[in-house]
Protein backbone atom coordinates (compact mmCIF):
# COMPACT_ATOMS: atom_id res chain seq x y z
CA UNK A 1 0.00 0.00 0.00
CA UNK A 2 1.25 3.57 -0.80
CA UNK A 3 1.76 5.64 2.26
CA UNK A 4 3.25 9.11 2.82
CA UNK A 5 6.15 9.80 4.94
CA UNK A 6 6.65 13.61 6.24
CA UNK A 7 9.87 14.32 6.98
CA UNK A 8 11.90 16.88 9.61
CA UNK A 9 12.34 19.54 6.69
CA UNK A 10 8.33 19.15 5.64
CA UNK A 11 8.82 17.29 2.52
CA UNK A 12 7.06 14.31 1.63
CA UNK A 13 8.16 11.26 0.39
CA UNK A 14 5.88 7.89 -1.07
CA UNK A 15 7.00 4.50 0.01
CA UNK A 16 5.32 1.21 -0.21
CA UNK A 17 4.31 -0.42 2.49
CA UNK A 18 4.11 -4.01 2.78
CA UNK A 19 3.42 -6.70 5.19
CA UNK A 20 6.47 -8.43 5.70
CA UNK A 21 9.48 -5.94 4.87
CA UNK A 22 13.48 -6.56 5.29
CA UNK A 23 14.53 -6.73 8.94
CA UNK A 24 17.40 -6.01 10.28
CA UNK A 25 18.31 -6.20 14.53
CA UNK A 26 17.71 -2.37 14.53
CA UNK A 27 15.76 -1.38 11.75
CA UNK A 28 12.77 -2.68 9.22
CA UNK A 29 12.35 -1.23 5.47
CA UNK A 30 9.98 -0.44 2.95
CA UNK A 31 10.98 0.80 -0.79
CA UNK A 32 9.98 4.16 -2.84
CA UNK A 33 7.65 3.34 -5.81
CA UNK A 34 11.11 3.84 -7.67
CA UNK A 35 13.22 1.91 -5.72
CA UNK A 36 15.54 4.95 -5.41
CA UNK A 37 15.68 5.42 -1.89
CA UNK A 38 14.45 3.21 1.46
CA UNK A 39 12.23 4.54 4.49
CA UNK A 40 13.47 2.43 7.75
CA UNK A 41 12.17 2.29 11.01
CA UNK A 42 12.52 0.84 14.41
CA UNK A 43 12.21 -2.70 15.37
CA UNK A 44 12.01 -1.79 19.21
CA UNK A 45 10.27 1.79 19.49
CA UNK A 46 12.22 2.06 22.75
CA UNK A 47 15.46 2.55 21.03
CA UNK A 48 14.34 5.47 20.27
CA UNK A 49 15.34 7.98 22.78
CA UNK A 50 16.87 11.14 22.60
CA UNK A 51 20.35 10.04 22.38
CA UNK A 52 19.65 8.21 19.22
CA UNK A 53 17.59 11.19 17.66
CA UNK A 54 20.56 13.79 18.36
CA UNK A 55 23.08 11.07 17.22
CA UNK A 56 20.99 10.47 13.67
CA UNK A 57 20.61 14.21 13.39
CA UNK A 58 24.27 14.63 13.25
CA UNK A 59 24.87 12.21 11.09
CA UNK A 60 22.46 13.13 8.66
CA UNK A 61 23.35 16.48 8.90
CA UNK A 62 27.12 18.07 9.98
CA UNK A 63 28.82 15.01 10.00
CA UNK A 64 27.29 13.91 6.09
CA UNK A 65 30.16 13.79 3.35
CA UNK A 66 27.40 12.50 0.98
CA UNK A 67 26.25 16.20 1.19
CA UNK A 68 27.82 19.71 0.10
CA UNK A 69 28.18 22.56 3.16
CA UNK A 70 25.60 24.41 1.32
CA UNK A 71 22.87 21.87 1.47
CA UNK A 72 23.26 21.27 4.93
CA UNK A 73 26.08 18.74 4.99
CA UNK A 74 29.64 18.50 6.14
CA UNK A 75 31.47 21.35 6.74
CA UNK A 76 34.19 21.97 3.96
CA UNK A 77 32.00 19.52 1.85
CA UNK A 78 31.63 20.85 -1.99
CA UNK A 79 29.31 19.10 -5.04
CA UNK A 80 31.77 17.36 -6.26
CA UNK A 81 33.38 15.84 -3.10
CA UNK A 82 29.83 14.69 -1.89
CA UNK A 83 29.21 13.01 -5.48
CA UNK A 84 32.40 11.11 -5.12
CA UNK A 85 32.00 10.04 -1.18
CA UNK A 86 27.78 9.24 -2.19
CA UNK A 87 29.34 6.79 -4.27
CA UNK A 88 31.34 4.79 -1.04
CA UNK A 89 29.11 5.23 1.50
CA UNK A 90 24.94 4.50 1.58
CA UNK A 91 24.46 7.27 4.27
CA UNK A 92 21.16 8.28 5.68
CA UNK A 93 19.93 11.68 4.00
CA UNK A 94 16.95 12.54 6.16
CA UNK A 95 14.86 11.89 8.79
CA UNK A 96 11.37 10.96 9.32
CA UNK A 97 9.13 12.61 11.96
CA UNK A 98 5.68 11.18 10.48
CA UNK A 99 4.06 8.40 10.59
CA UNK A 100 6.63 7.90 13.03
CA UNK A 101 10.50 8.73 13.90
CA UNK A 102 13.13 6.72 10.82
CA UNK A 103 15.03 7.78 8.32
CA UNK A 104 15.61 7.79 4.98
CA UNK A 105 18.42 6.46 2.96
CA UNK A 106 19.64 5.79 -1.19
CA UNK A 107 19.08 2.62 -2.12
CA UNK A 108 22.06 0.40 -2.74
CA UNK A 109 23.26 0.94 -6.52
CA UNK A 110 21.99 -1.93 -8.74
CA UNK A 111 25.67 -3.55 -8.82
CA UNK A 112 25.67 -4.29 -5.42
CA UNK A 113 22.59 -6.53 -5.65
CA UNK A 114 22.90 -10.27 -7.52
CA UNK A 115 21.75 -10.98 -10.78
CA UNK A 116 19.58 -13.62 -12.21
CA UNK A 117 22.74 -15.72 -12.88
CA UNK A 118 25.25 -15.21 -9.55
CA UNK A 119 25.04 -18.28 -8.76
CA UNK A 120 23.43 -21.97 -9.77
CA UNK A 121 24.14 -23.34 -6.40
CA UNK A 122 22.46 -20.77 -4.14
CA UNK A 123 19.01 -18.36 -4.48
CA UNK A 124 20.98 -15.58 -4.72
CA UNK A 125 19.10 -12.99 -7.08
CA UNK A 126 18.25 -9.88 -5.65
CA UNK A 127 20.39 -10.44 -2.69
CA UNK A 128 23.17 -8.15 -1.15
CA UNK A 129 26.91 -8.27 -2.23
CA UNK A 130 27.90 -8.89 1.19
CA UNK A 131 31.59 -8.90 1.61
CA UNK A 132 31.34 -12.55 2.93
CA UNK A 133 29.81 -13.96 0.15
CA UNK A 134 33.12 -13.26 -1.60
CA UNK A 135 35.64 -13.99 0.65
CA UNK A 136 34.15 -17.25 2.69
CA UNK A 137 34.20 -20.72 1.22
CA UNK A 138 30.95 -19.76 -0.28
CA UNK A 139 33.07 -17.82 -3.36
CA UNK A 140 33.00 -21.43 -4.86
CA UNK A 141 29.28 -21.45 -5.31
CA UNK A 142 29.11 -18.03 -7.09
CA UNK A 143 29.37 -17.89 -11.48
CA UNK A 144 33.46 -17.06 -12.20
CA UNK A 145 32.01 -13.54 -13.34
CA UNK A 146 30.80 -12.60 -10.46
CA UNK A 147 34.79 -12.92 -8.49
CA UNK A 148 36.57 -10.11 -9.58
CA UNK A 149 40.33 -10.92 -9.76
CA UNK A 150 43.30 -9.74 -7.68
CA UNK A 151 43.04 -6.17 -9.32
CA UNK A 152 39.43 -5.80 -8.43
CA UNK A 153 39.92 -6.63 -5.08
CA UNK A 154 43.14 -4.38 -4.43
CA UNK A 155 40.34 -1.57 -5.55
CA UNK A 156 37.81 -2.90 -3.43
CA UNK A 157 40.05 -2.17 -0.42
CA UNK A 158 41.10 1.04 -1.77
CA UNK A 159 37.21 1.92 -1.97
CA UNK A 160 36.80 0.81 1.56
CA UNK A 161 40.11 3.14 3.40
CA UNK A 162 39.18 5.65 1.75
CA UNK A 163 35.42 5.72 2.70
CA UNK A 164 36.96 4.51 6.36
CA UNK A 165 39.87 7.29 6.13
CA UNK A 166 37.03 9.82 5.21
CA UNK A 167 35.18 9.02 8.40
CA UNK A 168 38.40 9.37 10.42
CA UNK A 169 38.55 12.79 9.33
CA UNK A 170 35.88 13.95 10.81
CA UNK A 171 36.47 12.42 14.29
CA UNK A 172 33.77 9.77 13.61
CA UNK A 173 33.93 6.06 13.88
CA UNK A 174 32.22 3.23 12.41
CA UNK A 175 32.30 0.84 15.45
CA UNK A 176 30.71 -2.00 13.43
CA UNK A 177 32.79 -2.52 10.45
CA UNK A 178 32.32 -6.08 8.94
CA UNK A 179 31.84 -8.16 6.23
CA UNK A 180 28.00 -7.58 6.39
CA UNK A 181 28.38 -3.52 6.58
CA UNK A 182 30.50 -3.03 3.54
CA UNK A 183 28.80 -4.25 0.18
CA UNK A 184 31.17 -4.89 -2.31
CA UNK A 185 31.12 -5.28 -6.51
CA UNK A 186 34.50 -7.62 -7.45
CA UNK A 187 33.42 -7.08 -11.02
CA UNK A 188 33.88 -3.57 -10.86
CA UNK A 189 36.13 -3.27 -8.00
CA UNK A 190 33.86 -1.22 -5.86
CA UNK A 191 32.58 -0.97 -2.37
CA UNK A 192 29.99 0.51 -0.61
CA UNK A 193 29.76 1.32 3.64
CA UNK A 194 26.45 0.56 5.17
CA UNK A 195 24.78 0.72 8.24
CA UNK A 196 26.05 4.40 8.79
CA UNK A 197 23.81 4.99 11.40
CA UNK A 198 25.36 3.10 14.04
CA UNK A 199 28.51 5.44 13.71
CA UNK A 200 30.38 6.72 17.12
CA UNK A 201 30.98 10.41 17.88
CA UNK A 202 33.75 9.91 19.92
CA UNK A 203 33.28 12.26 23.44
CA UNK A 204 29.78 13.10 22.35
CA UNK A 205 28.25 10.23 22.10
CA UNK A 206 28.51 6.34 23.48
CA UNK A 207 28.87 3.51 21.13
CA UNK A 208 25.82 1.33 21.42
CA UNK A 209 27.22 -1.75 19.66
CA UNK A 210 30.36 -3.62 20.28
CA UNK A 211 31.14 -4.53 17.11
CA UNK A 212 30.60 -7.85 14.84
CA UNK A 213 32.10 -11.31 15.49
CA UNK A 214 35.45 -12.01 13.66
CA UNK A 215 35.97 -7.77 13.27
CA UNK A 216 35.85 -6.83 17.08
CA UNK A 217 39.07 -5.62 17.98
CA UNK A 218 41.23 -7.92 20.80
CA UNK A 219 41.11 -5.23 23.24
CA UNK A 220 37.20 -4.76 22.64
CA UNK A 221 36.30 -8.72 23.29
CA UNK A 222 38.83 -9.17 26.27
CA UNK A 223 37.57 -6.30 28.36
CA UNK A 224 33.69 -6.77 26.88
CA UNK A 225 32.50 -9.16 30.08
CA UNK A 226 33.56 -5.40 32.14
CA UNK A 227 30.80 -2.91 33.45
CA UNK A 228 29.99 -0.62 30.53
CA UNK A 229 31.47 2.08 33.52
CA UNK A 230 34.92 0.72 33.93
CA UNK A 231 37.31 2.38 32.56
CA UNK A 232 39.27 -0.77 31.12
CA UNK A 233 36.33 -1.62 29.47
CA UNK A 234 37.55 -0.67 25.99
CA UNK A 235 34.94 0.42 23.39
CA UNK A 236 34.32 0.43 19.70
CA UNK A 237 36.76 3.87 18.55
CA UNK A 238 38.61 4.82 15.28
CA UNK A 239 41.63 2.48 16.63
CA UNK A 240 39.02 -0.86 16.53
CA UNK A 241 37.82 0.41 12.78
CA UNK A 242 40.99 0.15 11.98
CA UNK A 243 41.86 -3.31 13.19
CA UNK A 244 38.26 -4.31 11.10
CA UNK A 245 39.53 -2.74 8.32
CA UNK A 246 42.67 -4.49 8.55
CA UNK A 247 40.63 -8.03 8.43
CA UNK A 248 38.62 -6.80 6.05
CA UNK A 249 41.65 -5.83 3.47
CA UNK A 250 43.21 -8.99 4.35
CA UNK A 251 40.03 -11.01 3.72
CA UNK A 252 39.27 -9.40 0.47
CA UNK A 253 43.31 -10.34 -0.68
CA UNK A 254 43.47 -13.92 0.58
CA UNK A 255 39.50 -15.08 1.01
CA UNK A 256 40.95 -15.97 4.74
CA UNK A 257 40.75 -14.71 8.20
CA UNK A 258 44.24 -13.29 9.41
CA UNK A 259 43.71 -14.67 12.56
CA UNK A 260 41.76 -18.10 12.42
CA UNK A 261 44.13 -20.66 12.43
CA UNK A 262 44.72 -24.51 13.33
CA UNK A 263 46.26 -23.26 16.99
CA UNK A 264 43.72 -24.63 19.78
CA UNK A 265 43.96 -21.65 22.65
CA UNK A 266 41.63 -23.61 24.66
CA UNK A 267 40.84 -26.92 25.78
CA UNK A 268 38.25 -25.91 28.16
CA UNK A 269 35.15 -25.24 25.58
CA UNK A 270 34.52 -24.17 21.73
CA UNK A 271 33.53 -20.41 23.11
CA UNK A 272 36.53 -20.07 25.24
CA UNK A 273 39.00 -20.74 22.24
CA UNK A 274 37.09 -18.45 20.12
CA UNK A 275 37.03 -15.89 22.81
CA UNK A 276 40.89 -16.28 23.11
CA UNK A 277 41.73 -16.58 19.66
CA UNK A 278 40.23 -13.05 18.68
CA UNK A 279 41.05 -11.68 22.11
CA UNK A 280 43.46 -11.59 24.62
CA UNK A 281 45.67 -14.32 22.49
CA UNK A 282 44.82 -13.64 18.90
CA UNK A 283 47.97 -14.45 16.99
CA UNK A 284 48.49 -13.51 13.12
CA UNK A 285 48.11 -16.61 11.38
CA UNK A 286 51.28 -15.19 9.18
CA UNK A 287 53.47 -14.07 12.44
CA UNK A 288 57.04 -13.97 11.18
CA UNK A 289 58.28 -15.89 14.31
CA UNK A 290 55.66 -17.15 15.83
CA UNK A 291 54.37 -19.94 13.67
CA UNK A 292 52.16 -21.92 16.40
CA UNK A 293 49.17 -20.68 14.30
CA UNK A 294 50.65 -21.12 11.08
CA UNK A 295 48.09 -23.05 8.17
CA UNK A 296 49.59 -26.15 6.44
CA UNK A 297 49.21 -24.89 3.13
CA UNK A 298 49.65 -21.28 2.98
CA UNK A 299 50.31 -20.75 -0.91
CA UNK A 300 50.36 -16.79 -1.14
CA UNK A 301 51.14 -15.37 1.67
CA UNK A 302 51.80 -11.21 2.55
CA UNK A 303 55.03 -11.62 0.86
CA UNK A 304 53.51 -12.29 -2.63
CA UNK A 305 51.45 -8.37 -2.19
CA UNK A 306 54.37 -6.29 -2.16
CA UNK A 307 56.54 -4.30 0.21
CA UNK A 308 53.70 -2.17 1.05
CA UNK A 309 51.09 -4.19 1.86
CA UNK A 310 53.43 -6.51 3.36
CA UNK A 311 54.70 -4.07 6.05
CA UNK A 312 50.72 -2.68 6.73
CA UNK A 313 49.68 -6.39 7.53
CA UNK A 314 52.87 -6.62 9.86
CA UNK A 315 51.99 -3.37 11.12
CA UNK A 316 48.35 -3.89 11.86
CA UNK A 317 48.65 -7.71 12.67
CA UNK A 318 52.16 -7.73 14.37
CA UNK A 319 52.79 -4.63 16.05
CA UNK A 320 49.16 -3.33 16.56
CA UNK A 321 47.28 -6.42 17.04
CA UNK A 322 47.67 -5.65 21.01
CA UNK A 323 48.40 -2.45 20.71
CA UNK A 324 46.08 -0.20 19.09
CA UNK A 325 48.25 3.26 18.59
CA UNK A 326 50.21 1.07 16.14
CA UNK A 327 47.88 0.11 14.07
CA UNK A 328 47.88 1.88 10.20
CA UNK A 329 45.91 4.52 9.97
CA UNK A 330 43.03 4.17 6.99
CA UNK A 331 45.18 6.40 4.99
CA UNK A 332 48.24 4.98 5.51
CA UNK A 333 46.09 1.86 3.52
CA UNK A 334 45.18 3.80 1.01
CA UNK A 335 48.82 5.30 0.09
CA UNK A 336 50.22 1.84 0.13
CA UNK A 337 47.11 0.05 -1.91
CA UNK A 338 47.83 2.40 -4.56
CA UNK A 339 51.58 1.96 -5.00
CA UNK A 340 50.60 -1.45 -4.92
CA UNK A 341 48.28 -1.56 -7.87
CA UNK A 342 51.01 0.45 -9.75
CA UNK A 343 53.22 -2.59 -9.53
CA UNK A 344 50.17 -4.81 -10.89
CA UNK A 345 51.69 -7.14 -13.72
CA UNK A 346 49.57 -8.84 -15.94
CA UNK A 347 49.44 -12.56 -15.85
CA UNK A 348 49.54 -14.01 -19.63
CA UNK A 349 47.75 -17.55 -18.72
CA UNK A 350 44.22 -17.45 -19.78
CA UNK A 351 42.41 -19.60 -17.51
CA UNK A 352 44.09 -17.72 -14.39
CA UNK A 353 41.44 -16.49 -11.72
CA UNK A 354 43.64 -13.81 -10.43
CA UNK A 355 44.38 -12.52 -13.77
CA UNK A 356 46.99 -10.04 -11.97
CA UNK A 357 49.81 -10.31 -9.57
CA UNK A 358 52.86 -8.17 -7.85
CA UNK A 359 55.79 -8.34 -9.70
CA UNK A 360 58.02 -8.75 -6.74
CA UNK A 361 61.31 -9.82 -9.00
CA UNK A 362 60.92 -8.43 -12.49
CA UNK A 363 63.59 -10.60 -13.75
CA UNK A 364 61.39 -13.56 -12.88
CA UNK A 365 57.89 -12.72 -13.90
CA UNK A 366 56.06 -15.92 -12.55
CA UNK A 367 52.19 -15.38 -11.22
CA UNK A 368 52.20 -17.04 -7.56
CA UNK A 369 48.39 -17.54 -8.03
CA UNK A 370 48.99 -20.07 -11.17
CA UNK A 371 52.83 -20.61 -11.34
CA UNK A 372 52.72 -19.78 -15.53
CA UNK A 373 55.48 -17.55 -16.29
CA UNK A 374 55.19 -14.43 -18.34
CA UNK A 375 55.42 -15.37 -22.04
CA UNK A 376 56.81 -11.84 -23.39
CA UNK A 377 60.42 -11.42 -22.88
CA UNK A 378 60.41 -8.11 -21.27
CA UNK A 379 58.66 -6.00 -18.16
CA UNK A 380 58.77 -2.78 -19.12
CA UNK A 381 59.09 -0.10 -15.96
CA UNK A 382 58.65 4.02 -15.44
CA UNK A 383 60.73 5.38 -12.75
CA UNK A 384 59.11 8.68 -11.73
CA UNK A 385 61.25 11.34 -10.42
CA UNK A 386 60.92 14.50 -8.59
CA UNK A 387 62.55 17.69 -8.41
CA UNK A 388 64.37 18.73 -5.99
CA UNK A 389 63.80 21.89 -4.59
CA UNK A 390 66.24 25.04 -5.21
CA UNK A 391 68.24 22.64 -7.52
CA UNK A 392 66.86 23.04 -11.49
CA UNK A 393 67.31 19.87 -13.36
CA UNK A 394 68.14 18.00 -10.26
CA UNK A 395 65.49 14.71 -9.70
CA UNK A 396 65.38 11.93 -6.93
CA UNK A 397 62.95 8.71 -7.62
CA UNK A 398 59.49 8.99 -6.33
CA UNK A 399 58.24 5.66 -7.53
CA UNK A 400 58.37 3.18 -10.04
CA UNK A 401 55.34 1.60 -11.77
CA UNK A 402 54.56 -1.28 -13.81
CA UNK A 403 53.49 -0.40 -17.10
CA UNK A 404 51.19 -3.08 -19.16
CA UNK A 405 50.06 -2.44 -22.59
CA UNK A 406 46.61 0.15 -22.69
CA UNK A 407 47.29 1.43 -19.71
CA UNK A 408 46.28 5.11 -18.32
CA UNK A 409 48.43 7.35 -16.41
CA UNK A 410 46.45 9.80 -14.32
CA UNK A 411 47.16 13.38 -12.73
CA UNK A 412 48.74 11.27 -10.13
CA UNK A 413 51.51 9.76 -12.64
CA UNK A 414 52.36 13.33 -14.12
CA UNK A 415 52.34 15.81 -10.91
CA UNK A 416 53.55 15.00 -7.86
CA UNK A 417 51.12 16.43 -5.83
CA UNK A 418 48.41 14.77 -6.70
CA UNK A 419 47.01 11.31 -5.19
CA UNK A 420 43.61 9.71 -6.28
CA UNK A 421 40.98 11.37 -3.88
CA UNK A 422 38.09 13.16 -4.16
CA UNK A 423 40.47 16.60 -4.71
CA UNK A 424 41.60 14.66 -8.09
CA UNK A 425 39.91 14.13 -10.61
CA UNK A 426 39.78 10.85 -12.79
CA UNK A 427 41.16 11.93 -16.48
CA UNK A 428 43.19 10.21 -18.34
CA UNK A 429 46.29 12.51 -18.57
CA UNK A 430 48.40 9.86 -20.89
CA UNK A 431 48.11 6.40 -22.22
CA UNK A 432 50.98 3.39 -22.93
CA UNK A 433 50.51 1.62 -26.26
CA UNK A 434 52.69 -1.15 -27.44
CA UNK A 435 52.86 -1.11 -31.64
CA UNK A 436 55.00 -3.30 -33.06
CA UNK A 437 56.53 -3.96 -30.71
CA UNK A 438 58.15 -0.96 -29.36
CA UNK A 439 56.21 1.28 -26.19
CA UNK A 440 55.03 4.24 -26.55
CA UNK A 441 53.69 6.97 -23.95
CA UNK A 442 50.35 8.93 -26.43
CA UNK A 443 50.18 12.16 -24.56
CA UNK A 444 45.95 12.73 -23.94
CA UNK A 445 45.55 15.71 -22.23
CA UNK A 446 49.02 16.84 -20.94
CA UNK A 447 50.09 20.91 -21.36
CA UNK A 448 54.16 20.49 -20.89
CA UNK A 449 55.10 17.50 -22.18
CA UNK A 450 59.49 17.44 -23.30
CA UNK A 451 60.65 14.86 -24.90
CA UNK A 452 64.06 13.63 -24.13
CA UNK A 453 65.64 15.93 -26.86
CA UNK A 454 63.55 18.84 -25.29
CA UNK A 455 60.45 18.79 -28.02
CA UNK A 456 57.52 20.10 -26.73
CA UNK A 457 54.78 17.14 -27.10
CA UNK A 458 51.60 18.37 -28.47
CA UNK A 459 48.31 16.59 -27.26
CA UNK A 460 48.34 13.20 -29.45
CA UNK A 461 51.88 13.14 -29.76
CA UNK A 462 54.01 10.19 -28.63
CA UNK A 463 57.30 9.73 -26.99
CA UNK A 464 58.80 5.79 -28.02
CA UNK A 465 59.79 4.27 -24.86
CA UNK A 466 63.26 2.62 -25.13
CA UNK A 467 65.24 1.30 -22.39
CA UNK A 468 67.21 4.72 -20.80
CA UNK A 469 64.62 7.20 -22.49
CA UNK A 470 64.55 10.37 -19.99
CA UNK A 471 62.27 12.78 -20.84
CA UNK A 472 59.87 15.46 -18.52
CA UNK A 473 56.01 14.50 -18.09
CA UNK A 474 55.42 17.88 -17.40
CA UNK A 475 57.75 20.86 -17.24
CA UNK A 476 54.62 22.99 -15.13
CA UNK A 477 55.08 23.23 -11.36
CA UNK A 478 55.27 19.76 -9.84
CA UNK A 479 55.75 17.97 -12.81
CA UNK A 480 57.97 14.34 -12.86
CA UNK A 481 60.71 13.81 -15.07
CA UNK A 482 60.44 9.82 -15.85
CA UNK A 483 62.65 7.19 -17.14
CA UNK A 484 62.03 3.83 -18.83
CA UNK A 485 63.17 0.64 -17.89
CA UNK A 486 63.28 -2.16 -20.26
CA UNK A 487 64.15 -5.75 -18.76
CA UNK A 488 64.35 -8.23 -20.50
CA UNK A 489 63.28 -11.93 -19.20
ZN1 LIG B 1 48.28 -16.37 -13.05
Amino acid sequence: MLKQATLTNGQILDYEEVSNPPRGSMKYTYFAPDKSYVIQFFNNKNDITEELMERLKAIVGKYNPTIAENNGGAVGNDENTAKYFAQKFCWPVSIVKEPEFGIVCPAYPKNFHFGVDASKHLPLRGADKKSKWFTSKNRRYLNINELGNFKTMLEISLDVSTAVRRLHQAGLAHSDLSSNNVLIDPKTGTAVVIDIDSLVVPGIFHPAVAGTRNYIAPEVLETSELELKNPERKLPSVATDLHALAVLIYEYIFFRHPLIGPKIFSTESAEMDDFLAMGKEALFIEHPTDTSNRPEDLAITIKQTGVYLEELFLKAFVDGLHNPSARPTAMEWERALLHTLEQLHKCEYDDCLAKWYILSDPKHPICPFCGVKSFSREVVRLHLMSPIRGQTGQFYETNVINIHNNMPLYKRHVYTNCYKNEKSEDDILATITKLDGRWYLVNKNIPNMYSPKGNKVHHSGAIALDHNTIFMLSKSENGYCAECEIINV
